[in-house]
């Protein structure tokens, strides 16, 4: 037997025969007319009514007990319209003691409620979102009760679930409903990886669908929640025990966020206002949600930042506790999928993105994410277009929202109307014959007019990544970024699992080179167990091959798993952000150390050439000595550009500023293959220039022979090869060596143009 003061009995016995009538004969409608004369009596109101959202922001009266009968779906009031419109637009109650004399008020001659004076309205929200209104009125002016409101509050959370079950306006319609904005929307963000992408929402982390509202016995509810907040607490310690057991040092940023979370979960504020509204005859789950749609629908006015970011917290707190009890933990990742999947995070890792089906995936929507975030440099491997910085985008999309990500233009279309389906399906069916004709080009040689052969590579990073190299066409993998494994992974991986992975590497690429870059982290690739490198200038500070000279066991550890995957086969090593020679000459001590170990050890590969990143432009004014010592150089334009100009190459405000296409780049790019030539060192760009034609084309005419791109721009740069003629391109491109002009692009354009070389 339940000890509740008898003040809570009375919500809890509304909320029961609410319950009742919901469960009980009669259609929808005839049963919603039951439901408001119940709470009218309850309530000693004069008037209760339900207004219902319909598609085109307009709230219908659907049940009234006390306003004119003819008014039910005869009134109808636009969101923001009226007192009930009010507390649509803001998802939130409004209690007035006399409800005319509010500006907002609309008066509806139909209804008659020129006689009413009080008035309350509170919200009917469905996973956050607004989808009708419960109004109370009365004849004399009064100010309802916190206790009342709270009460009507509870009645609309299980009203909510028959609006959403489809009887009273079609799903198709409830669906249409946004919040507080409406119909087709369109988000905008950051583009993280390029591409246009068309499916059905998957929320990384689904909102739990509640089905028992109202609690039989408040005693039991109240130990599931305690149980669920055990479980929930113990769940938080482990995360952050992991978490602690790979950082190096103390204070790292996943563990203050789950130690803001450990503290809001035991906040007694929290716990105390659910377990109330367990108290007003709510199941756990129904209370969790209850107090957290509160919390959502007071935050939501709020634009400070880092308050928002809490709220964030409390979301994601609240999910987590519905997941205790709801017993729901599974990543939707290993559940029934749409065929074309577009994922909605906050954010999300890379090995959790990797648990979907990536065939499916055809793009991503994040609420945060970054350029560099270890996902983007993972989806863009895949050719998956992704959105970062979509705010909002959690609060505003719905598991099954029909999405289409078009990252090249920067935004999110929800529920998009026919108009923008149509263009984008053109645009969808262009790519599509574009990689066809690619498809078909790929054994073709990258040949120029003229004749000369151009190589072109792909930049990779995964596993998933190699397979691509054969069916590009492209030559060998000309950057192999290996961070990007160590990335992935919680812990640092250890000879023996480096030593694997180099393995399959070399299995997948079926005899075509690998040119491995040792470990380039730092700078804006942290490892997740490596974060305690917080710097002024992360660009310039210590990344790299610095931090590999500085800790050589990682270098060597990473050596010798190369060496010995690359046992009768041809080891490429490239050493990254190379800034002068001495470190280039320590890097090939060490790697000179390691190939006589593991000789003796009987591991020998069968050629072993070594070469440096050109990213930092000091060491172009080492060349001669640089070329002497090098197999190969590969030139990262991203880093050295953002040097050369002083640029940082991830601040909005300079893009476009500086051209890749500028005589400087010319002069520089041009002395350099000369330099190489000489020396017969082999020089190739694997920069993001490198994988765009226009640039490409600029690149061979200035005498450069070899490119390395993401597996998704060969099929582009190599009709561009066999459309242009080397010689030609070279001739014009030397006349613009030493113009003074800023960029040189469309000069280069109206080039191609009129050479019908394919951009
Ligand atoms: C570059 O800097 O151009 C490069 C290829 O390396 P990353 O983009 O990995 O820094
Ligand atoms: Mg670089």
């Amino acid at each position: 037997m339940s000890m509740l003061p008898a003040a809570v009995t009375g919500p809890r016995r509304l909320l029961k025969r609410v319950r009742d009538v919901m469960a009980g004969p009669g259609t929808a409608e005839e049963r919603l007319g039951k439901i408001v004369t119940i709470i009218a009596a309850d309530m000693v109101a004069e008037v209760c009514s339900v207004y219902v959202m319909r598609a085109g922001e307009v709230l219908e009266l659907f049940a009234t007990c006390g306003l004119a009968a003819e008014a039910v779906h005869l009134t109808r009031l636009r969101v923001g319209e009226g007192i009930v419109g009010d507390v649509a637009a803001h998802a939130r109650p409004l209690n007035l003691r006399d409800a005319q004399s509010h500006p907002n008020f609309a008066y509806r001659p139909e209804t008659g409620e020129e006689i009413y004076h009080s008035m309350i309205g509170v919200p009917v929200l469905r996973g956050g979102r607004i989808i009708g209104v419960l109004a109370v009125q009365n004849r004399t002016e009064r100010l309802y009760t916190d206790d009342e409101q709270e009460a009507l509050e509870n009645v609309a959370m299980v009203l909510a679930e028959m609006v959403a079950g489809g009887e009273l306006v079609s799903r198709d319609e409830l669906v249409q409903t946004d919040g507080i904005a409406l119909l087709p929307l369109r988000l905008s963000g950051a583009r993280l990886a390029p591409g246009i992408g068309k499916g059905i929402a998957v929320l990384h982390e689904p909102r739990i669908v509640i089905d028992r509202m109202v609690a039989e016995d408040p005693d039991e509810e109240l130990a599931r929640l305690r149980e669920a907040m055990h479980g929930l607490q113990s769940h938080l310690d482990k995360m952050l025990e992991a978490v602690e057991g790979i950082n190096h040092g103390a204070g790292e940023e996943p563990g203050d966020i789950l130690e803001a979370y450990r503290m809001i979960a035991q906040d007694t504020g929290w716990l105390n206002r659910i377990t109330e509204a367990v108290h007003t005859g709510l199941t756990a789950e129904a209370a969790v949600q209850k107090v957290h749609d509160d919390t959502r629908a007071r935050m939501a006015q709020i634009t400070d930042p880092y308050l928002r970011e809490r709220l964030h917290d409390l979301e994601d707190l609240a999910n987590r506790l519905l997941q205790h009890l709801s017993g729901q933990f599974q990543s939707p990742a290993f559940g029934d999928l749409p065929d074309e999947i577009i994922l909605v995070a906050r954010n999300i890792g890379p090995a959790e993105l990797l648990d979907y089906d990536h065939t499916r995936l055809r793009g991503l929507a994040l609420e945060e994410g970054s350029h560099t975030s270890h996902v983007a440099i993972v989806a863009r491997a895949l050719d998956i277009p992704v959105l970062g910085g979509v705010k909002g985008v959690l609060d505003r999309v719905e598991t099954g929202d029909p999405l289409i990500v078009d990252a090249d233009n920067a935004q999110l279309f929800v529920r998009p109307g026919e108009d923008v389906r149509a263009v984008i399906e053109g645009a969808l069916l262009a790519r599509a014959e574009r990689k066809m004709l690619y498809a078909q080009m790929r054994d073709l040689p990258a040949r120029t007019t003229d004749d000369v052969d151009i190589s072109l590579n792909v930049n990779a990073g995964l596993l998933i990544d190699v397979p691509h190299v054969a069916e590009s066409g492209a030559d060998g993998i000309g950057l192999y970024r290996t961070e990007i494994p160590f990335m992935v992974r919680s812990a640092m991986p250890d000879i023996e699992d480096q030593t694997k992975l180099y393995n399959r590497i070399f299995e997948q690429a079926e005899g075509r080179p690998v040119v491995f870059r040792t470990l380039d982290v730092g700078g804006d690739k942290l490892l997740p167990y490596w974060q305690d490198m917080v710097e002024e200038n992360p660009a310039m500070g210590w990344r790299s091959i610095r931090i590999t000279l500085d800790r050589p066991a990682v270098l060597i550890h990473q050596l010798r798993a190369l060496i010995r995957a690359a046992h009768d086969r041809d080891l490429y090593v490239m050493f990254p952000m190379i800034a002068e020679v001495a470190e280039f000459d320590a890097a090939k001590a060490l790697l000179d150390r390691q190939l006589a170990r593991e000789a003796e050890r009987g591991f020998v590969p069968r050629r072993v050439d070594v070469g440096a990143m050109l990213e930092v432009p000091a060491l172009f004014w080492q060349a001669q000595a640089l070329l002497e010592r090098v197999d190969f150089l590969s030139v990262g334009t991203n880093d050295l550009l953002q040097f050369m100009f002083a640029a940082d190459r991830g601040n909005p405000r300079l893009e476009g500023r500086y051209d890749t296409l500028s005589p400087g780049v010319f002069a520089f790019m041009r002395q350099l293959v000369l330099l190489c030539d000489e020396k017969k060192v082999r020089l190739t760009i694997c920069g993001e220039m490198a994988g765009r034609p226009l640039e490409a084309m600029a690149l061979i005419g200035l005498g450069i022979r070899r490119l390395s791109m993401a597996p998704a721009s060969v099929g582009p740069v190599k009709e561009m090869v066999r459309s242009m003629g080397a010689g030609s391109v070279q001739d014009y491109v030397l006349t613009l060596m030493n113009s003074p002009a800023r960029t040189l692009r469309s000069r280069l354009k109206a080039f191609a143009i009129d050479h019908g070389v394919k951009l």
